[in-house]
């Protein structure tokens, strides 16, 4: 027992070390299992070298350091099954809370909270932030020319093409059904166009799927100190319009 038990808790912590986050729960768990291993394998040795007896119930200091370190080893063991599912439980809700579950974009509500840490920051350091409001074009269209599943698609694929364009900060969201807002701190306006229009230009290549345009609204951070998330957002929103009016498949910025 004392050198089949190691083999297996020593493959219970391998398992644990490659598909377990190297969190609390895992780090507790493996250290756990470990220790154990190394006490039962002790007491395998002493029981072929030392004269002492080794029974279940033997007066020796080896049976006393084992039978005290399996029983706080399983409480400690428990705990770190616990503290492991608690953490991946907390993971998953986050995700459930963060990001949307058809296109990976991030919450409407998450993005909020980015986004008002961004406008924090612009305060604290006086840097730029633009704001992107995409829609695509008659999506309706698509929806009930080729079914809402193949919609779906096109939502999914237009997300991936836009984070494929995007540079390392930028913050994309999911506003509403198929509108999207993109949030790009320390950029001004001409990286802010930019951007746009990499985006537009990418959504139009074909893929596969339906061809679906893209219009967006554009709009800068004006004084940090009296400047609202809301009312970039808005500035935005007001750009949106404007390419919708324009004839869509473009970028527009509100006009002042
Ligand atoms: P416009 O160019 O003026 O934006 O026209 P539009 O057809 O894109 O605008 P409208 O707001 O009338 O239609 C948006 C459509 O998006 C309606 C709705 O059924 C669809 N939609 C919203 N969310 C989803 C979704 O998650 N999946 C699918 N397949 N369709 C969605
Ligand atoms: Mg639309
Ligand atoms: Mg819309």
């Amino acid at each position: 027992i004392c050198v089949a038990m190691p083999a297996l808790l020593l493959w219970q912590a391998n398992i644990i070390w490659r598909f377990g986050d190297r969190k609390l729960g895992a780090s507790l768990s493996i250290i756990v299992l470990v220790a154990l291993s190394a006490v039962m394998l002790l007491r395998a040795y002493t029981a072929v070298t030392s004269p002492l007896p080794i029974g279940l119930y033997a007066n020796s200091p080896m049976q006393t350091v084992y039978l005290g370190s399996l029983n706080f080893g399983l409480l400690l063991s428990a705990i770190g099954a616990i503290l492991m599912a608690s953490e991946r439980l907390h993971f998953e809700l986050g995700q459930l809370a963060s990001k949307d579950s058809l296109t990976n974009a991030y919450t409407r509500r998450a993005l909020f909270e980015l986004g008002e840490n961004e406008m924090a920051r612009c305060k604290r350091h006086g840097t730029a932030l633009a704001a992107l409001m995409l829609d695509l074009d008659h999506f309706k269209r698509i929806n009930d020319k080729h079914g809402h599943q193949v919609g779906d698609q096109v939502l999914i694929d237009f997300v991936q093409r836009v984070q494929a364009v995007l540079r390392r900060p930028a913050i994309l969201g999911r506003y509403g059904g198929e509108e999207f807002l993109v949030l790009l701190p320390e950029t001004g306006r001409d990286d802010a166009l930019a951007a746009a229009e990499r985006i537009r230009q990418n959504t139009t290549r074909q893929t596969g799927l339906p061809v679906c345009t893209v219009s967006v609204g554009l709009a800068c951070l004006g004084k940090p100190q009296t400047d609202t998330l809301s009312a970039l957002i808005g500035r935005a929103d007001a750009g949106l319009y404007r390419a919708k009016e324009m004839g869509r498949n473009r970028v527009e910025e509100a006009s002042p």
